[in-house]
């Protein structure tokens, strides 16, 4: 689905790398591992720039000190700007992890209201500013309607192909909870994709997923997969918080390393990775809106570009949880359908 447009080449110059929220707890545990070269592999240099909102700049400058303190081999450049213009110049990355969270007797339409201007400002800024190969992953939540807004703000001049949005976390809480339950490596399981949006009605499709080469289904107990699975894993980052008294910020920085380092290197052959993207209409998702499919990342051979699986075959339990997930999004699409004009 996508144009394969280049990736910045190995070792020719720092990737340029956008993460805002940068004060927030899922940045401070992201932002070492980019420095580390987790993200972009052991023989590319990066030039990390941090955003935030003026309020919180002098806490960023805390977060460049120690990024500096690290004595990073890879990390060319880092600094931290609560404008855009400065932040996203040329910028070939830009993980969009800052937003508003939710506070307290907080509907989830009020967040979507209360986010929708900041990725309004976000989309005008990449489009702006950063690199005409720029690619955007959005981390901030709701975050496939913070994708949708960002996107159409940034107009024709940033194609749908460079838009993702992080599924990846629950995608890997999956996959765990299926080799846990299996008694196997999470390596072993295979196929697994999310469908829909990153909330509490995402669809984690187990009916295609392999688990040491046999299908789930026979390897693990279906009632369990239909009764317990799906609610483990909708409601696992409610779990964390109920448990540690704060929202995932580790296992998070894990799945956007993941996410941007899939996207960088390629989806084994056997396998694929979910991300969220624009539809282009696939399985009947309509087109425009931001949902997690099951995805093929073409890696550095396929200029970075990415297409969603096709062929999947989808039983009436599936379909019907798919349906389910894809007419919240297009609820979320509504409420924010003025944000949308671009
Ligand atoms: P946090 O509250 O610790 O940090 C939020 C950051 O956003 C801070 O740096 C803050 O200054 C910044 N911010 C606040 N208002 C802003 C504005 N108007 N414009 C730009 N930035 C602003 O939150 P966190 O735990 O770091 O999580 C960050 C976001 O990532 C949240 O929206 C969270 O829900 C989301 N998240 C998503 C996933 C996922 O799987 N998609 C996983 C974990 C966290």
């Amino acid at each position: 689905m996508t144009d394969g447009r280049a990736l910045p080449d190995r070792g020719t110059r720092p990737v340029r790398v956008v993460v805002t929220g940068a004060t927030g707890q899922v940045a401070y545990a992201l932002l070492p591992r980019i420095a580390a070269g987790e993200m972009f592999g052991g023989d590319t240099q990066v030039d990390l720039r941090l955003f935030d909102i003026p309020p919180m700049i002098s806490k960023a400058a805390g977060v460049v000190m120690e990024l500096q303190d690290g004595a990073y081999p890879l990390l060319s450049q880092v600094r931290a700007s609560a404008d855009r213009a400065e932040s996203h110049a040329s910028a070939d990355w830009v993980l969009l992890v800052g937003s508003v969270p939710r506070g307290p007797g907080m509907e989830r339409g009020d967040l979507i209201r209360k986010n929708g201007p900041i990725f309004v400002e976000e989309g005008q800024a990449i489009a702006r500013h950063a690199s005409k190969e720029v690619r955007v992953v959005v981390v901030g939540n709701p975050c496939n309607t913070n994708c949708l807004i960002a996107r159409h703000a940034a107009g024709a001049g940033v194609p749908d192909d460079r838009w993702t949005a992080l599924t990846r976390l629950d995608h890997n809480r999956a996959r765990s909870l299926l080799a846990e339950k299996a008694g196997t490596r999470v390596r072993e399981v295979k196929k697994l994709a999310i469908w829909g949006n990153h909330s509490a009605t995402l669809y984690p499709d187990f009916t295609n997923a392999e688990i040491s080469g046999r299908k789930a289904a026979d390897a693990i107990d279906s009632a369990w997969l239909e009764t317990e699975f799906i609610p483990a894993v909708q409601q696992r980052g409610a779990a964390v918080i109920a448990a540690r008294g704060a929202s995932s910020a580790f296992s998070a920085a894990q799945a956007i390393v993941d996410h941007v380092r899939g996207l960088v290197e390629g989806t084994p052959r056997d396998d694929w990775t979910s991300l969220a993207v624009v539809s282009d209409g696939s399985y009947g998702v309509p087109a425009g809106i931001v949902s997690s499919f099951p995805c093929r990342a073409l890696g550095r051979a396929g200029g970075g570009a990415f297409e969603i699986v096709q062929g999947i075959t989808l039983n009436a339990f599936a379909e019907a949880r798919i349906a389910a997930t894809i007419a919240e999004l297009e609820r979320e699409r509504d409420i924010v359908k003025d944000l949308l004009a671009g």
